[in-house]
């Protein structure tokens, strides 16, 4: 999790890497036995190295993935119309009434509300449905061996081998990204060690098949990340014609009555209170786009994943999950993103033109953006292989 998530860490450190030398023959079988005395130390018995690590062939795809540097940005307002859509509101909307009885021991023992838990789970993991695929033993063994960040891999190895050793997750269900981040709340392996939690009671922490344990450890990282109960995380505002946005950033917080006094209103046209407390004013797409003052909470979700978007992702989904409206000031672009249930749309209208774009899955991926590019020449657009709003309307269009 934290800045090794697939999505996230693209952009985070594309810049600083170093290529990576594929013409080596990498001598994976004795470098994993280099790291078998480190092992032990750490507290992984030689037998349960020797047993868990036989057989593992290293996934050159992992570095390829650590070393994606990618064409362009993906704007705000694509990640937040993908995890944030009415599909995911509602399937969020059920799930919080089928767990109910456990999100309310949660919310007593941790302190932190049931629509908050389930939009984590939702933007982490689609609620259980994507675990991700790496075999986490093959994924880690690779990042420890190759690449960057060997050590920093190397931890999360020792740490994956240990939850093994002490049966928590069977080892053949051990999945999840290429980063190592596994199971419905896509924890690290030195995360689940340090906050997952055995819930229902049964000995295990077992967070790739128990949505109580996943549930309950989702609360438990908001709580030890210095959630305050029953606070909001923050909410959009209105700012006024002319306010400067120099001091922006959800670290600089501010007394309320400094907002206040800037003329810093609710998004509805209310004014704010000063018992809201200190707060951080948040425009992530700019002056122009929505804005947010943000409290402690904001900064509890936010460090579940190092990354604003996410962290809105996540805060506005809670909000969505107890009835809340859609932004009211829109992002600033005449070409919004897409639903996933667009996206979707969009790819069985590229199938329809004759491109191969795989299957249809709402994910655009490398083939699904070759097709956009080709389209989008066609129609004149700018072509940047992204899926909006744009180029859906005009192959529906025809
Ligand atoms: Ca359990």
């Amino acid at each position: 999790m934290l800045s090794f998530k697939p999505l996230l860490c693209i952009s985070a450190f594309a810049l600083t890497l170093p290529a990576f030398a594929q013409s080596t023959p990498p001598d994976f079988a004795r470098c994993l036995d280099g790291l078998q005395p480190a092992a032990r130390v750490a507290g992984v018995s030689e037998a349960s190295f020797r047993r868990f690590t036989a057989g593992l062939t290293p996934d050159m795809g992992v570095i390829e993935k650590l070393n994606f540097q990618p064409e362009f940005r993906t704007p705000i307002w694509d990640y937040l119309s993908g995890l944030v859509d009415d599909e995911r509101v509602q399937q969020g909307q059920t799930l919080l009434k089928q767990h109910a009885e456990v999100l309310a021991r949660v919310q007593q023992r941790y302190g932190v509300d049931p629509a908050t838990v389930v939009a984590v789970w939702g933007v982490e993991s689609n609620f259980g449905q994507t675990l991700g695929k790496y075999p986490l033993l093959q994924a880690l063994g690779t990042l420890s061996c190759f690449g960057r960040r060997q050590s920093y891999f190397q931890g999360e190895l020792y740490a994956a081998l240990r939850i093994l050793q002490a049966g928590h997750i069977a080892p053949e269900r051990l999945v999840g990204s290429w980063a190592g981040a596994f199971g419905h709340t896509q924890f690290m392996p030195s995360t689940f060690e340090r906050l997952a939690v055995d819930f229902d009671g049964d000995g295990k922490r077992d967070l790739m098949d128990n949505t109580s344990d996943a549930l309950a450890s989702t609360a438990h990282f908001l709580a030890k990340a210095g959630w305050q109960t029953g606070r909001p995380w923050g909410f959009e505002v209105k700012l006024p014609g002319g306010f400067s946005t120099a001091d922006e950033g959800r670290r600089s917080k501010r007394p309320m009555g400094e907002w206040m006094a800037r003329g810093v209103r609710r998004v509805d046209g209310s004014p704010l209170t000063s018992a809201l407390g200190p707060a951080g004013l948040m425009t992530p797409a700019g002056p122009k786009g929505p804005a947010f003052l943000v409290f402690r909470n904001f900064d509890a979700i936010y460090s579940y994943n190092a990354a604003e978007s996410y962290g809105l992702a996540i805060a506005h989904l809670s909000d969505r999950l107890r009835g809340a409206d859609p932004f009211t000031t829109p992002w600033p672009t005449d070409d919004p993103g897409l639903s996933r249930a667009e996206r979707r749309e969009l790819q069985g209208l590229l199938i329809l033109r004759g491109h191969d774009i795989g299957e249809v899955d709402g994910m655009l991926g490398d083939k699904s953006r070759a097709a956009i590019r080709i389209e989008q020449a066609r129609f004149g657009h700018e072509v940047n292989g992204r899926g909006g709003q744009k180029i859906l309307r005009a192959l529906r269009a025809g």
